[in-house]
């Protein structure tokens, strides 16, 4: 039996999954939660140390359980943008890694000119944000001295967490990200598929502190355990990964994964395309030289409204009973709830925004908040792949869905309603770490891009309603209530 270990560094646990390459399916998974800090307003941190020993953990865990079959390769998915600063020398981080979540850079980002935002755009296909990692590395090298020192010495690392384990666990040998990580930097030029000089000098990051950066499927080296060598390759930022696991192959093909916000990811193609909408062009995998770009649109609240409704109003004891609630009536009586907890993404741009709950009578009921509620999701993702399709001219075949909230089969139904197009729920929802997988079994000649299509199979499909203009017109409504939350 040869197996493949799947390693996804996400933001609040690490697990790594054997994938059986004949059986193309998942066996044993090992977990370990990851502790956040908050040291300031607004700061995120985390211990790289700790991210690291405890995917050694899962790793070492995951190869005792392959017991007597053969593991091939490592491949590697993580949360992006956050960023990790290490000795050369001795492979241990210096400060602690600067979350993607951390705003601490937010009044910087604000401040760089119109023209510059531009050019950022332009090179990176990013909005300029704090969220990506260029101003949190800026202000990592001019506000600790350790990392300012490491810098003077020749002897500063900096990349982004997939890089940091690579360089952990080949040895200090590797010191590699890929176009997927590196292209949620603000540092790297997504056209001609380098560092770009202008954004080094501007952010003031000398090109030495970063790692080369490769195709999602080269050889990144290999890991020692015992008499094992096991060869790394297949890695790709977790999002990126997902679209590669959902088999989104072909142009048009987009995939959404509703957790505690939700991220669609729609396939342009060879080609880039620049959004008018505010959305991001990203990589979205490379085979080899093969470059694969896509439109990235985020929607900050969705499965955490949900939480909202069972941890703050109290309506529902579980998550999973908002399904119940919301088919126990036919509609929502005229309620209608705006996501806005923390303002409106794309296309609104609204932070100051915040949520809205209209049209409510003596007669609702919280049946018609829970739905309210969970309809506003499929509304915001509706929001999103409008602009998708305005922006690239390319039509929306399909959806391929996961996360926590596509277990809800009433928002998933609702969901092919309101776009107008079918959503394809898989067996494995694990499709981040199972694009991990798929990327190093292409990497290292198990699958091609052909037959890795059939390792994905779908569960359930719910097909669009033909009363698209009663769908439409409850669309409007709630395009109506998020012009009150703007206004
Ligand atoms: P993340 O990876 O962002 O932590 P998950 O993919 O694990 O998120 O999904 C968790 C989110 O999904 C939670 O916000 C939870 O409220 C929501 N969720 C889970 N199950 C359901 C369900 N059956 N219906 C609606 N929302 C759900």
């Amino acid at each position: 039996m040869k197996y493949i270990i799947a390693l996804d560094a996400g933001t609040t646990s690490v697990r790594a999954m054997l994938y059986s390459v004949s059986e193309k399916k998942f066996y044993s998974v090992a977990q370990q939660e990851i502790a956040q800090s908050y040291p300031n307003p607004g700061w995120v941190e985390q211990d790289a140390g700790e991210i690291y020993y405890k995917c050694a953990y899962v790793l070492n865990k995951c190869i005792r359980a392959a017991d007597e079959g053969e593991i091939v390769g490592i491949g590697i998915t993580n949360q992006r943008e956050s960023v990790v600063f290490w000795d050369r020398k001795t492979g241990e981080p210096v400060c602690p890694a600067i979350i993607w979540q951390c705003r601490r850079t937010s009044e910087f980002c604000r401040q760089i000119p119109p023209q510059m935002q531009e050019i950022i755009r332009e090179k990176t296909g990013l909005q300029t944000d704090a969220y990506f990692s260029a101003s949190k590395i800026k202000w990592a090298i001019e506000h600790i001295p350790s990392v300012s020192a490491l810098l003077e010495s020749g002897n500063l690392c900096v990349g982004t967490i997939d890089s940091y384990l690579i360089y952990k666990l080949t040895g200090g040998k590797t010191f590699a990200t890929d176009y997927t990580n590196a292209c949620r930097t603000m540092l790297f030029n997504i056209h001609t598929l380098e560092w770009d000089e202008d954004l080094l000098s501007y952010f003031g990051v000398p090109r030495a502190v970063l790692p080369e950066v490769k195709s999602s499927t080269d050889i990144m080296g290999e890991y020692v355990s015992g008499d094992q060598r096991i060869l790394i390759a297949g890695v790709a930022g977790d999002q990126q990964a997902a679209l590669f696991g959902q088999a989104c192959h072909e142009k048009g093909d987009g995939k959404i994964t509703y957790g505690t916000g939700l991220f669609m990811l729609f396939h342009t193609g060879e080609e880039s395309v620049r959004s008018k909408s505010g959305l991001l062009t990203t990589i979205g995998y490379s085979i080899g030289k093969k470059i694969i770009y896509a439109l990235e649109g985020s929607v900050f609240n969705a499965g955490s409204c949900v939480q909202w409704l069972r941890d703050e109003m109290r309506l529902i004891d579980t998550s999973a009973e908002s399904e119940d609630l919301a088919t126990s009536v036919p509609d929502t009586g005229g309620v209608r709830f705006v996501p806005a907890f923390t303002g409106l993404g794309a296309p609104y741009w609204a932070g100051e925004a915040r949520g809205m709950l209209c049209g409510i009578t003596r007669g609702t009921g919280r049946a018609h908040v829970v739905r309210a509620v969970l309809e506003s999701i499929a509304f915001s993702a509706k929001d999103l792949a409008e602009c998708m399709q305005k922006d690239s001219h390319i039509h929306l075949k399909e959806i391929r869905c996961d996360g926590g909230a596509s277990s809800n089969n009433f928002l998933m139904q609702f969901q092919a309603d309101v776009l107008g197009v079918s959503i394809d729920r898989p067996v494995e929802r694990e499709s981040t770490a199972l694009g991990a997988a798929l990327l190093c079994a292409i990497a290292l000649g198990y699958e091609d891009e052909n037959s890795v299509k059939e390792c994905r199979k779908s569960e359930k499909i719910f097909y669009p309603s033909p009363e698209k203009e009663r769908f439409d017109g409850l669309y409007l409504e709630y395009k109506r209530a998020v012009e009150r939350a703007l206004r």
